[in-house]
């Protein structure tokens, strides 16, 4: 008999009953989109559940990082990380500025602070790390750097949706943080995003930013673009923000059932929760030493493919080995060792709300064969 077909994710999805109430609501008013009735709802729910001050929705996740450093008027070089998803540098690149890779650490995956001081050059006006897999990064140590040498700090927090350092959303670090409301995330709106920002009157430019520059009927006060969430995508935003929490125990009790199982595997390592740390269990990467493990890492996950099981290699290839980036000075394996490392040993298992003690057995066993 073929092994049902287990995938990387698979998205939350609201119940049909409950979003049509929304849905009907929205056909009598038909207010469809531009800063709709649901629209402010959601904007209002998720300062709420996220404990942040200010959020603008977005169509997706890629756009408020565009916006962000159009906001902030960031120009010339901005240092980021190369393990990431393409968009945090494409971001970079769609603004004119060229990015400049910096290690990461090997314990978060995230810009290592340690290493950042030696990237600033006179052209250097910004810093965009990444939460990766909800991994919060040194933000104390990296606001100290960024002080210190009046820089910017713009967070990619796609993965960080609800993560906390003790009690503190981690997207109120920096000057702005953007989040991805696309379906794979932990949470979602179909596609979509926000920009987290600290003061009303940031908001209040994003809002125009995101409307093509409009401040009012006649008066277009920048180049903006067009990435306002609709009205349907709100709603659906917002009858599954009811069950997120559910989702995110339930990715809790994936996370601690495959600790279990893996920590005695020679060769498989995994990322602990840290103390102070509320974590959102967006991804489970566990990563293959292949001397120990006796095995490569692309072999397991091949072998896992064949029993039907789809984890997904993130961050591989890194962001510096692709064409449009790996002419820069800062994308060499040799600037980039933990990076490349990472890459080459990382398997992403699956991990979603649904997935069952059986399927979590089954992945755990292809494994510790
Ligand atoms: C998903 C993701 C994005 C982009 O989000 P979209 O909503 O797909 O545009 C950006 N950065 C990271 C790290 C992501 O994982």
């Amino acid at each position: 008999m073929e092994e049902k077909k287990i995938t990387v994710t698979s998205p939350l999805m609201p119940s049909l009953d409950e979003l049509n109430v929304y849905l009907q609501d929205i056909w009598s008013r038909k207010w469809l989109t531009n800063n709709g009735y649901y629209h402010k709802e959601l904007e209002q729910a998720l300062c709420g559940y996220l404990g942040v001050p200010y959020i603008s929705l977005f169509t997706n996740g890629t756009l408020p990082l565009i916006t962000a450093l159009q906001a902030l008027r960031i120009t010339g070089e901005v240092i980021t990380t190369p393990f990431s998803f393409v968009a945090t540098t494409h971001s970079l690149w769609w603004n004119g500025i060229k990015p400049v890779f910096v290690d990461i650490d090997p314990v978060t995956c995230n810009l290592d602070p340690d290493k950042i001081e030696a990237a600033i050059t006179p052209h250097t006006t910004a810093i965009m790390p990444v939460h990766v897999y909800g991994q919060p990064c040194d933000t104390v140590r990296i606001q100290e750097i960024a002080d210190k040498y009046g820089l910017k700090v713009i967070y990619d927090a796609a993965h960080a949706f609800g993560v906390k350092v003790n009690g503190e959303s981690v997207l109120n670090a920096g000057d702005m943080s953007t989040l991805s409301f696309h379906a794979t995330k932990v949470y979602n709106t179909v596609e979509g995003g926000a920009l987290v920002v600290h003061d009303e009157q940031t908001k209040k430019r994003i809002d125009y930013l995101k409307n093509f520059g409009f401040a009012g009927e006649t008066t277009v006060v920048a180049p903006g673009i067009n990435s306002k969430m609709d009205e349907v995508r709100a709603a659906y935003g917002l009858v599954n923000l009811k069950q997120v929490d559910k989702a995110i125990e339930a990715r809790h009790h994936v996370a601690d059932r495959y600790r279990e199982a893996l920590k005695d595997i020679p060769g498989i390592t995994f990322m602990n929760d840290v103390p102070g740390v509320t974590h959102n269990y967006s991804y489970f990467p566990i990563f293959v030493d292949e001397e120990q493990y006796g095995m490569s890492r692309d072999a397991l996950y091949e072998e896992m493919k064949r029993h039907n099981i789809y984890g997904r290699r993130y961050f591989y290839p890194l962001i510096s080995t692709f064409s449009t980036y790996r002419g820069l000075e800062s994308a060499t394996k040799e600037n980039l060792p933990v990076a490349t490392e990472k890459a080459e040993q990382v398997i992403c298992l699956p991990m979603y709300y649904g997935l069952t003690d059986e399927d979590v057995d089954r992945i755990i066993e292809q494994i510790a064969r």
